[in-house]
């Protein structure tokens, strides 16, 4: 096993991380996320050897052990999406960081993949339908799908079309191929910040890029009883939980300080911000 797998790096290599381009104001790098896990495990105590799959494992058995994921269906989702058929070749699957994919993009850490699943567990139940806006590599909306089963619906919106493609060649790939196959999943390209309404309601909302504010359409399109997490801010971002009430009201609270790349129009996005 190379000695770039299951890697819990240090603070300082996370902030240096060449993970994307710099953001809008130039003040450093673009990052999907701060990483938060704080790590004392050397690489060494992971050099286990084994399967891919074992080494998704392994990553997974990680953010439990770093108290990251609690929840059981999280695991299994986790377990069952292996995070490599979604990293450009070349790209360290298993590390804690999130990771460029091209066109000023990245896929979010592997925490914050899991965050969103564990705030978003409930509303991704069989029969669900989820929203995944700035898809990216679909490693999320995979995720979405095999936690909503054929009988729920997960739909992954992306503006970059070659994203678009490359996330479909990503899913074919993995557990989720079934789904994409059978119509449950699907994803394409759009601006997110409409959203999707030919699906909706949507239970479970998910954006994997930081709002200047909500977006008044994603807020239409949850369901009354659903859910959605979103980065919103543009330097300093929270993570939002954004539940709609039974009456249609909408209550909100910032999970934790994130940073995402910005969601924005193609145009910025492929300009550098
Ligand atoms: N959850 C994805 C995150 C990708 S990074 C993953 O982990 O793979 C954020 C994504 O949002 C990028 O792919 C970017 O192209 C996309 N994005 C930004 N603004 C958007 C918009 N207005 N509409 C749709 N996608 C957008």
């Amino acid at each position: 096993m190379s000695s770039d797998n299951l890697a819990c790096p240090s603070t300082s290599d996370l902030r240096t991380q060449p993970v994307a381009a710099l953001d809008k104001e130039g003040i450093g790098p673009a990052m999907t996320s701060i990483p938060m896990i704080a790590c004392s495990t050397s690489l060494s105590e992971h050099h286990s050897g084994g399967s891919g799959t074992n080494k998704n494992k392994q990553m997974v058995e990680q953010l439990q052990r770093y108290g990251v994921i609690s929840s059981k269906k999280v695991v299994e989702v986790m377990e069952t999406i292996d995070r490599a058929l979604f990293v450009p070749d070349g790209t360290p699957a298993y590390v804690d960081s999130p990771m460029a994919i091209g066109y000023n993009a990245t896929i979010s850490a592997p925490h914050m993949h899991a965050t969103c699943l564990q705030l978003l567990e409930e509303n991704l139940q069989p029969g669900m339908h989820a929203l995944d806006v700035g898809s990216g590599t679909g490693y999320l909306t995979a995720c979405f799908a095999t936690m909503v089963g054929p009988q729920g619906r997960a739909i992954g919106v992306e503006h970059i079309p070659e994203l678009v493609a490359s996330s479909i060649k990503n899913i074919e790939k993995s557990a989720a191929a079934s789904p994409l196959k059978g119509g449950s999943l699907s994803v394409h390209a759009g601006d997110g910040r409409e959203g999707w309404p030919e699906h909706a309601p949507y239970d479970a909302i998910h954006v994997g890029a930081a709002a200047p504010e909500i977006p008044q359409p994603l807020i239409d399109q949850l369901k009354p009883g659903g859910r959605m997490v979103i980065p919103v801010g543009k330097i300093f971002q929270d993570l939002q939980v954004v539940d709609k009430n039974l009456d249609g009201s909408v209550s909100i609270r910032s999970e934790t300080a994130v940073r995402y790349v910005p969601l924005t129009s193609r145009d910025a996005q492929l300009k550098g911000y």
